[in-house]
């Protein structure tokens, strides 16, 4: 069956949006945008350079005192109009996820809902910021703290999620007062350049968001730029290593939201179903491309054969195919190179001793062109092992089995990653014993993503990164304290 074709009729003219103008392209190089459906370019862009991460620091700079003076109920109400703007244009949106990176159509209303629900969460907040008093040691004086923005803000996210990614820092960086340069992804740009064109429209004053598009060079261009007071990155470990070593130079505070390779613990008295259904969306959320995805699956013995069979069973109902049509379940991983660096990674599992249960190979037929690799699960994985070890980044799952709670504790633990962990239980104690016992950011009982909203912290241990995108956290990254002592004497 003929896939559908990418509309491009509703892709937006502009890759730049530079002090509220928005320009058809920078002056870097030219990129051929690939539709991972289908294998097609959809767009020819002309990505921002050096010179035009120049441009936007400036024009954010030019923005950013009346910003951070307008008062919180203000920016509240142009946060709440963006909102708003943001669920209308969510069918547009919805289309532009798809083609941007190969998302199912049926996750974009969410995706757009999300993104406003940010907005609004944050926005709630611009009229909230407070400081405190601090009764102070020797002499009489009044000493008081104030949370101040950084001025400007640079934003980098990668092209898995460029909207969930970028709204997760724009919303609170606002909030608190900053002006913002932000990157969207080369590979992934389309939403990005749709919300900084509704930010407009909301009335935002020109300036205080600015987007460039573009690649690796832009990001750095950004993390050296002494305009720009904070970096909020979003990425892999390895770029994160190279954005700290230009920023020893700067010496520019960086946060970090990396990658992971989340364990799932699933324990005998668990309900068995909704913990494979739940085990399953590993694979299948974001097509596998998800950060905080559980793709570690540490099941208990007793369960353990039923349970793998069980994945499979259900992995093979999941409908994959073409992102564009409305009873898609599974879509393309993001390229050619992505999809061959994960088989690679699955027949180095297999070669170190994994069971192939389902999946594997490459759809081919009328799927041949776009970039599809169905659901797979390599059971008897050793816990040692570089696929139980290394975040794949594509919709494989491998499964370990454990034969008590402190093994399965230590299993979970035993990973350079700490970003997410779902326990699946229906022991109350257990669930919190364990939940007490997992070095990541955000550990879900008996769930699968549900807490991944704007009023929740997010964010990773260890290599996974660390700070904290949702809830009060959030807006504390994109604060820095002033203290002020007063001599009551004088
Ligand atoms: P990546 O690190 O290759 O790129 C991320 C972004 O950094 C891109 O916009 C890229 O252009 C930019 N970049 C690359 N080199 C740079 C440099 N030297 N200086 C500044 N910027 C630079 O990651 P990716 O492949 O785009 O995304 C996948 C990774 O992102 C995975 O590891 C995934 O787990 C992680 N991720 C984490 C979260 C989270 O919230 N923790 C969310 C989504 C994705």
């Amino acid at each position: 069956m003929a896939f559908l074709t990418p509309d491009r009729s509703v892709l937006p003219g502009h890759a730049l949006v530079i002090g509220g103008t928005s320009e058809a392209g920078g002056s870097g190089p030219a990129f051929d945008h690939v539709y991972p459906g289908t294998g097609e370019v959809t767009a020819q862009l002309r990505l921002a350079d050096a010179g035009d991460v120049d441009r936007a620091v400036a024009a954010a700079q030019g923005a950013a005192p009346a910003w951070r003076a307008m008062p919180g109920d203000k920016r509240r109400d142009l946060m709440l109009r963006l909102a708003a703007l943001t669920e209308e244009n969510a069918a547009q949106m919805t289309s532009l996820l798809s083609i941007e990176n190969g998302a199912i159509i049926l996750a974009g209303p969410h995706m757009s809902g999300d993104a406003a629900q940010k907005f609004r969460y944050f926005g709630g907040w611009a009229d909230k910021i407070e400081g405190r008093t601090i009764s102070t040691w020797g002499g009489p004086a009044h000493d008081y703290v104030t949370y101040e923005p950084y001025g400007v803000v640079g934003i980098i996210v990668p092209w898995n999620g460029p909207l969930f990614a970028a709204t997760m820092c724009l919303a609170p960086a606002l909030a608190a007062g900053n002006c913002v340069v932000l990157k969207a992804p080369e590979n992934a740009p389309f939403s990005l350049m749709k919300l900084v064109e509704i930010i407009g429209q909301a009335g935002f004053p020109p300036g205080v968001v600015n987007l460039v598009t573009g690649g690796p060079d832009v990001g750095a261009a950004m993390v050296a730029h002494p305009g720009i007071g904070k970096i909020e990155f979003i990425g892999s470990g390895g770029t994160a290593r190279k954005i700290l070593g230009s920023a020893a130079q700067s010496l520019k505070p960086v946060g970090l939201e990396l990658g992971g390779k989340s364990a799932v613990l699933v324990f005998a008295d668990a309900n068995l179903q909704a913990a494979a259904k739940r085990g399953l969306s590993g694979a299948v959320s974001a097509n596998g491309q998800g950060c905080v995805n559980g793709t570690r699956l540490l099941v208990e013995r007793s369960i353990y054969e039923p349970y793998v069979q069980m994945l499979a069973a259900m992995a093979a109902h999941i409908k994959i195919g073409d992102p564009l049509a409305m009873d898609t379940i599974m879509g393309p991983v993001i390229s050619e190179p992505a999809l061959e660096r994960i088989q690679g990674m699955v027949a180095g599992g297999i070669a170190d001793g994994a069971r192939l249960v389902c999946g594997g190979e490459r759809l081919g037929a009328d799927h041949a062109s776009g970039f599809f690799l169905p659901i797979t699960v390599l059971a008897d994985v050793a816990p040692g092992s570089a696929i139980a070890r290394n975040e794949v980044f594509g919709p494989v799952l491998v499964v370990t089995p454990f034969d008590s709670e402190e093994e399965a504790v230590s299993l979970a633990n035993d990973s350079d990653y700490g970003l997410g962990a779902y326990v699946h239980t229906t022991s109350l104690a257990r669930a919190h014993r364990v939940a007490g016992q997992m070095m990541a950011g955000q550990v879900q009982v008996n769930g699968s993503g549900e807490a991944m909203t704007a009023c929740v912290p997010f964010g990773g241990m260890k290599h996974s990164g660390h700070g904290r995108l949702g809830g009060i956290e959030a807006l504390r990254e994109f604060q820095q304290v002033r203290n002020v002592w007063v001599n009551l004497q004088e």
